[in-house]
């Protein structure tokens, strides 16, 4: 079967979906892979790496979606790009489909079996494939960076003959893998970090990293799914964080946030009066941009200044760090292949939760049941599908 990668379009993207390591992985597992020139140049792997790792290079991308049996992208295809991809085509990507609905729908007419890889189960098997994490992982990191650049002060504490810098004071909101990333970073650049989360099972993971936790005061709510994921909470837990948010933020110099609900818009943590009262020169990283923003005040994608306060709004964060982002991405993606290939041929086992969990499309139909509901569409009768 013939794995083909393709330049990324989206603009801003500079991720390859697999780099030249995995594709000799691949190979060894009986696939082939075809990529298209140039399509890891971006992320600094040139089509030469790919063919000495066995790959074969396609001119264009029409040319490699003519062969292709599977498709591996880092975003969502543009409507373009699924026209043409052929009926049968097994497709792995990042779809969003529980907010971004059209190309779930443009694909499942086309008889694509899409899996969007964002919805990987965060069960333990599904680690090594778990995009998300990667990603975010990146994200958490680069933020402190665009932080760092973009504050008055330096971070760490130091003794110089002209005296005495104090460490600038980070907070970070949402204590996830974006969260203990970011506070690890700002750690290792000397700040004083404190962090919050609704979920108190992270407090002790904070306080590993060398950071403070802070609470709300008495709270008894049960903050997390089943899945391991923050859950929307009461109006009256809402009022007491946002009173001990804008404490801390008024204290300190940066603000990261990171706090994220799947499938709804992110939560309000900074509110324009808070951000009123900040320091001036202080300055806000808004993970959560692409998912409507943390910060009442965030623009996605720009920098703004309100007051004295710096509010950047990141969009696609990974695709700034493109050669660990495709290394990491194409890692995870591997190992989902490699689980899925049985001699040289990928296979979708239905029962297998890592297929049930990301197959979107599937012959013809929109198959996975979240989704549909997103979408509004009746549930499924029966499951769809046999395997390919
Ligand atoms: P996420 O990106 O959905 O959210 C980021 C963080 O924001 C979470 O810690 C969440 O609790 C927090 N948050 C949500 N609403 C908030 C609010 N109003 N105020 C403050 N914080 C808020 O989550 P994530 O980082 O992708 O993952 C969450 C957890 O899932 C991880 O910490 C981990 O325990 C677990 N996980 C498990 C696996 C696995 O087992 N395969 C993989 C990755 C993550």
């Amino acid at each position: 079967m013939i794995v083909v990668v393709v330049k990324p379009t989206a603009e801003g993207e500079t991720r390859a979906a697999l780099v030249p390591e995995t594709c000799g992985r691949l190979k060894k597992s009986g696939l082939d892979v075809l990529v298209e020139s140039g399509a890891g140049a971006a992320a600094g792997f040139a089509d030469g790496e790919y063919e000495s790792a066995g790959a074969r290079i396609a001119p264009n991308a029409t040319a490699a979606f003519e062969e292709a049996d599977a498709v591996v992208m880092v975003g969502t295809p543009s409507p373009e790009e699924i026209i043409q991809l052929k009926s049968g085509t097994l497709l792995f990507c990042v779809l969003n489909p529980l907010t971004q609905h059209d190309a779930v729908r443009q694909l499942a007419p086309r008889g694509v079996s899409a899996m969007s890889l964002d919805l990987m189960p965060r069960i333990t098997r599904a680690q090594k494939m778990d995009i998300l994490s990667s990603m975010t992982t990146v994200g958490g990191y680069k933020a402190v960076l665009l932080a760092a650049a973009a504050l008055g002060k330096m971070f760490p504490m130091m003794m110089t003959a002209a005296g005495t810098v104090t460490p600038a004071k980070v907070l970070v909101l949402g204590a996830g893998v974006a969260g203990l990333q970011a506070i690890a970073t700002a750690r290792r650049l000397g700040a004083v970090v404190e962090a919050f989360d609704v979920r108190p099972a992270v407090k002790e993971q904070v306080q590993s990293l060398g950071a403070k936790f802070i609470e709300v005061a008495a709270a008894q709510e049960d903050a997390e799914d089943a899945g391991g994921y923050a859950k929307e909470m009461s109006d009256e837990y809402k009022i007491k964080q946002a009173a001990l948010v804008a404490k801390h933020a008024g204290e300190s110099d940066v603000v990261i946030t990171t706090a994220l609900i799947p499938g709804k818009p992110a939560p309000v943590l900074l509110s324009t009066e808070t951000v009123g009262k900040m320091r001036p020169g202080s300055v806000i990283v808004d993970l959560a941009a692409e998912g409507g923003g943390n910060c009442e005040l965030t623009s996605l994608g720009e920098t703004i200044r309100h007051g004295g306060v710096t509010i950047i709004g990141p969009k696609n964060l990974p695709a700034t760090v493109p050669f660990h982002a495709s290394q990491m991405f194409s890692r995870n993606v591997g190992a989902f292949l490699a689980d899925l290939t049985n001699e040289g041929r990928l296979e979708l086992n239905m029962e297998d939760e890592c297929v049930a969990g990301t197959l979107i499309t599937h012959a013809g139909e929109i198959v996975h049941e979240r989704v549909r509901q997103a979408m509004g569409l009746e549930p499924l009768a029966a499951p769809q599908g046999s395997p390919v």
